[in-house]
């Protein structure tokens, strides 16, 4: 491992690596540190996303890691009552073992070094400021320096917190996440995702069904973070009340935790910035990353080379990233947060109430933030007035 670079990558997650990619190929000298021994595993995703967001990142959908087509989804409400979701520009599910290696194949191909089982623990400072990455590879102390470190190290991220930034997560800004692949199950549609509503099945979350096959699926569950029974224990109960799911077999098992909001102001300090989930950047509404990484990463690679060309990182400087990414993503998403905290005061009842009032359309509006329809509705029912005022 040479010892200088211009940029040092803590994580080889889709943050890390299309981060590391999009820099190598402007030509900057890229080191990305995976701590695991094998990139993409194991995987803690259901695996879905959007055709538009893989295309922003390079691919076309025809690529091997891709396991399903989907055109669209079916909620749930509790009562059992059910609405479209249409298909939009429609998806993908993934298999994210391949997928992240693809990634980490492309950063490579671009000039990044890539090395797994290296496991940062600390920043070096000179003078107060960061100046490079202290970590554990073969069992042997490193030390590597850089102009620029990226944290993008996941929803755990310690190093953004070392770093100083104020990213450790509260009962409030991170769901618990437990997700089984389950083959030999009943799907009615193998290309629609399913989401499942309801306090009792999820309480302050959601159950999903996300197809790779027509008898294979990704099955799991998010659920807010005050309960006393764990997600495992709302996930096993509900699988164990439907046959067409408890006659399946658990063919992988995993658990992770899911930020819901808690975005920070500021992602940066002199010769540092956080991305991905390590910044808590995750639609709060459904938990999905991945899409955000293809918006961010592109941001961040901007001001990283302008600011390695100009031979200023300092944080005034890197606070261009701060300000697009807010611009961009984040003033959008803030209100996407504002939807999840009042909807967590809904009932089941008032939840049944969306099957006759919103149509598929305005579900996928209100998971891009657009509230009006549902404010109008809200408006109408004095109860759920009151609430009108945790959109605002
Ligand atoms: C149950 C569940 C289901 C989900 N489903 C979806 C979905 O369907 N669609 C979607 O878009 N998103 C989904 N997400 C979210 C998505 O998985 C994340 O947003 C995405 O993986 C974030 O990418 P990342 O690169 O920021 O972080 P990660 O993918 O977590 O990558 C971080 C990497 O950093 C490495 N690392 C950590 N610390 C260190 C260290 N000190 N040194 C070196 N390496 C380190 C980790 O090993 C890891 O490889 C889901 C999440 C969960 C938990």
């Amino acid at each position: 491992m040479e010892q200088k670079y211009d940029i040092i990558i803590i994580g080889a997650g889709p943050s890390g690596t299309v981060t590391g990619k999009l820099c190598a190929s402007k030509g900057l000298k890229v080191l990305i540190l995976e701590k695991r021994p094998e990139i993409g595993a194991p995987k803690r995703c259901a695996e879905g996303l959007g055709k538009p967001d893989l295309e922003r990142i390079g691919y076309t959908g025809k690529e091997r890691f891709v396991t399903q087509k989907i055109d669209g989804g079916i909620l749930i409400t509790p009562n059992g009552g059910t609405i479209d979701l249409p298909p939009g520009p429609g998806g993908y599910i993934l298999e994210r073992k391949v997928f992240d290696k693809f990634l980490a194949y492309d950063a490579a191909k671009a000039g990044a070094k890539i090395y797994t089982k290296a496991h940062v623990f600390d920043l070096i400072r000179v003078g107060g400021k960061i100046a490079g990455v202290r970590l554990m590879y073969n069992g042997e102390q490193k030390d590597v320096y850089c102009k620029i470190v990226v944290a993008a190290d996941g929803v755990e991220s310690k190093i953004a917190r070392i770093a100083g930034l104020p990213s450790g997560n509260t009962p409030n800004t991170i769901e618990s996440g437990y997700q089984y692949e389950m083959a030999n199950i009943d799907i009615a549609d193998p290309h629609k995702l399913y989401t499942y509503l309801g306090n009792e099945i999820a309480p302050r979350g959601y159950i999903w069904i996300f197809p790779k096959g027509s008898h294979i699926a990704n099955v799991g569950i998010g659920i807010g973070n005050c309960n006393e029974k764990t997600a495992k224990y709302y996930l096993d109960k509900w699988i164990a009340g439907n046959p067409g799911m408890s006659k399946g077999s658990i063919i992988e098992e995993n658990s992770g935790g899911i930020p819901i909001g808690g975005f920070l102001e500021s992602m940066t300090t002199d010769n540092f910035l956080a991305i991905g989930d390590a910044a808590h950047q995750v639609n709060p509404l459904h938990g999905g990353g991945l899409a955000e990484v293809s918006f961010s990463a592109q941001i961040a690679v901007d001001v990283i080379n302008d600011a390695i060309k100009s031979g200023d990182t300092s944080n005034s400087a890197l606070d261009k990233y701060n300000k697009l990414w807010w611009e961009k993503r984040g003033k959008n998403l803030k209100k996407i947060e504002k939807i999840v905290h009042m909807l967590e005061k809904v009932t089941d009842s008032e939840l049944n109430m969306a099957q006759s009032s919103l149509s598929g359309q305005d579900i996928i509006d209100l998971t891009e933030g657009k509230t009006h329809k549902l404010i109008r509705i809200m408006l109408k029912n004095p109860r759920l007035a009151t609430l009108v005022k945790y959109l605002k």
